[in-house]
């Protein structure tokens, strides 16, 4: 039986602040742990989704590909799907979603997932173009993003939900990432205006927090001058 009740993190977003971005876990590792995630590349190389065992990276030139086993990332989520339906939306906004999907589900103090399938419109991704080291801190790595539009697409969003409490560790709140049905178009979730589809959650009551101790940069950095929290949420958000 798989364990659809434990979320596996490698890394923490905390860690890519002062530019930690080196690929510390391989992708055939990170699907050993689920067959469903999203993700950075080395070097925040683009925006990873990983949908029915199925790794896609969105590059900066807004590209999708399949990656194969041996590509590797600083930063991951994954689980084993098992989503039970929350609710059908009619042209909902971002902002209505994420109100209705706390309100229903009841997850705030919680990790939970969310599958959004369906119609989207005015939808804004990004992605972020891989750097080399010596590696730049998150928010100047940041700068490199490349932003992608479309007017309407179908597709599929994959989005972790962190409590308050764990801010920091993951982003608190929603970090959401989409993938086009004909995988056309992608990355990381900046924005959409509607969304008519259905939306399924997935609650965990466990989170397996990976960490690379391998990693010499790793080990010896001294997190205490870093504005974790700050430079997450101007990332992340
Ligand atoms: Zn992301």
């Amino acid at each position: 039986m798989k364990d659809t009740t434990t979320l596996y993190q490698h890394g923490t977003l905390a860690l890519l602040v002062p530019g930690l971005l080196a690929g510390t876990l391989t992708m055939a590792e990170l699907l050993r742990h689920g067959d469903t995630g999203i993700g950075t590349g080395e070097g925040l190389d683009g925006e990873l989704i990983i949908l029915d065992g199925h790794p896609y990276q969105v590059n900066a030139q807004g590209e999708v590909h399949e990656v194969a086993g041996d590509f590797t990332l600083p930063f991951a989520n994954s689980h084993y799907a098992d989503y039970q339906p929350l609710m059908t939306v009619l042209g909902a906004s971002q902002a209505d979603l994420n109100q209705q999907i706390r309100a229903l589900a009841q997850l705030d103090n919680a990790f939970f997932s969310v599958k959004i399938t369906g119609l989207f419109t005015a939808i804004r991704t990004r992605a972020v173009a891989k750097s080399e080291p010596p590696y730049q801190t998150l928010a100047q790595a940041a700068q490199q993003q490349q932003i992608f539009s479309r007017g309407e697409v179908e597709g599929t969003l994959i989005g972790y939900y962190a409590p308050q409490l764990y801010d920091g560790i993951a982003v608190a709140g929603f970090h959401k990432h989409f993938l086009a049905a004909d995988h056309s178009f992608g990355g990381h979730l900046l924005d959409f205006e509607s969304v008519t589809g259905e939306v399924a959650v997935q609650p965990f009551s466990t989170l397996a927090q990976h960490l690379p101790i391998a990693d010499a940069a790793y080990r010896q950095h001294d997190f205490s001058g870093d504005d974790i929290v700050g430079d997450v949420r101007r990332a992340e958000h």
